[in-house]
């Protein structure tokens, strides 16, 4: 009963770890700037440092977004979907045996 759940989990927090990794960049740069705004050598930077971390909020703004939209389009059968599973597919990619996508749920990568 549990192992569906988990595996939707793993999926969503798949779909949405850009968004994720730039949240966290978002918060260290604004960090970055508390922590190191007293020291003379750094405090010169601080007023182009001040602008990553909206920028980076954007990002995963953005990216969140994507992820959500992606996983819409899953759901309501507008968007490719896994031959093994049926979970939806992430970004395409470019590989020496030609392009393929990378299913979110199981990770098996399908030919496009
Ligand atoms: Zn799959």
């Amino acid at each position: 009963m549990n192992k569906p759940m988990n595996r939707y989990a793993w999926m969503l927090l798949r779909a949405y770890l850009p968004a994720l990794v730039a949240l966290g960049l978002a918060i260290a740069c604004m960090l970055w700037t508390s922590l190191f705004a007293s020291v003379a050598m750094l405090h010169a930077l601080v007023p182009y440092a001040k602008w990553l971390p909206p920028l980076f909020l954007l990002a995963a703004l953005g990216a969140g977004l994507f992820a959500t939209l992606r996983l819409w389009r899953w759901q309501h059968d507008q968007a490719p979907k896994c031959a093994g599973c049926g979970g939806p597919l992430g970004r395409l990619r470019h590989g020496p045996h030609g392009d393929t996508r990378k299913c979110l749920a199981c990770g098996s990568r399908q030919p496009v």
